[in-house]
């Protein structure tokens, strides 16, 4: 079985590790989300791209969900020691050399696709993992800054400076217009014989891949059940902030809502959790099947339950 996911970092992540271990079997694509990514002290940073390859390569720090195990932090220090920051992006110094690896081949003049096949090279993710586009795309936050007034800043400084604690105007992917899916993404769409959306940020990591152009038309074109899972639970997200991303697109931060976002264009089903079972008639009524099932990836074998249903709900709306 072919099966195409979009992922984000920590919610793409983790459901791809209960995944493969649902369904070992399978060949997984996954189109990673490049919008979060930085540049900093001159290097490239891909966190959700190295959130995916760690997690599945066994090089996560667990508890963090992000960033390497056994990590330290002596390049951060002397850097801050030069008054050089940003000082609040945690990069690590194993993380570090990730960064460098990545920023060299690029300056040679790699694409990012070709770079992060190298990096899986050691990493052994078990899947392929495809940027979503090989060109630039930042995602940006429009603020209302104390002092400079409404502007627009990076996902990064919105989300990890400011941990969202402003309200969000606007959410906007620089760069996607123009942006060209990487080689590979449309042709494992298009030989998909499944695509899932895990339970990622429906606006900041899925809504960006989505908003590469072609990328929403080959899935929705694809003509294979496309089946997700909601990151809100009990009206809120799991982890995170993505309630304040939501409403910045106008969306209510609950598991109907998200689903609806994404409309029965794209989606043919979509998993709700137990707490979230009274918005099963709702999403069903808006032209999507749905059902309600445990969604908290609080193990790994919660989380392949979880990857099974999704599965079950796609083989479902095929038939
Ligand atoms: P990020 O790029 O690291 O923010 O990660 P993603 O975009 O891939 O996923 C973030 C989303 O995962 C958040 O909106 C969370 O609500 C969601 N999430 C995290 N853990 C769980 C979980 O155990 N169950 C569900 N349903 N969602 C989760
Ligand atoms: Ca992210």
């Amino acid at each position: 079985m072919r099966i195409v996911v979009l992922a984000g970092g920590i919610g793409g992540a983790r459901f791809l590790r209960g995944l493969m271990s649902a369904v070992p079997e399978a060949d997984i694509t996954v189109i990673g989300n490049t919008g979060d990514d930085i540049h900093l002290f001159g290097l490239k940073v891909c966190p959700d791209l190295d959130t995916v390859m760690y997690t599945l390569g066994g090089g996560i720090h667990e508890e963090q969900g992000w960033g390497r195990a056994d990590e330290s932090f002596a390049v951060k220090e002397e850097l801050a020691a030069y008054g050089v920051g940003p000082e609040w992006f945690g990069l690590g110094d194993r993380d570090f050399a990730t960064h460098i690896v990545r920023t060299q081949m690029m300056s040679a003049g790699y694409p990012l696709s070709a770079v992060t096949e190298a990096l899986c090279a050691r990493w052994q993710p078990g899947v392929r993992l495809l940027p979503m586009t090989d060109d630039r795309v930042e995602t940006h936050v429009l603020i209302d800054d104390p002092d400079e007034g409404r502007k627009a800043v990076h996902f990064q400084e919105y989300w990890v400076r400011l941990r969202a604690s402003v309200p969000a105007h606007a959410v906007v992917p620089v760069g996607a217009d123009q942006a060209k899916p990487a080689p590979g993404v449309l042709e494992a769409i298009a030989e998909a014989d499944v695509v899932l959306f895990p339970p990622s940020n429906p606006v900041v990591s899925i809504g960006t891949i989505l908003a590469v152009p072609g990328v929403r038309e080959a899935i929705a074109d694809a003509g294979v059940p496309v089946v997700g899972l909601s990151p809100i639970v009990g009206d809120a997200p799991v982890r995170g902030m993505a309630d304040k991303v939501l409403a910045a697109v106008g969306v209510e931060s609950t598991a109907a809502a998200v689903a609806q976002h994404y409309g029965s264009g794209l989606l043919d089903g979509w998993l709700v959790d137990l707490v979230d079972a009274g918005a099963v008639d709702e999403v069903e009524a808006a032209g999507i099947r749905c059902k309600a099932v445990p969604l908290m990836m609080t193990d790994a074998e919660a989380t392949a339950r979880m990857a099974a249903e999704a599965l079950a709900l796609a083989e479902e709306v095929r038939a």
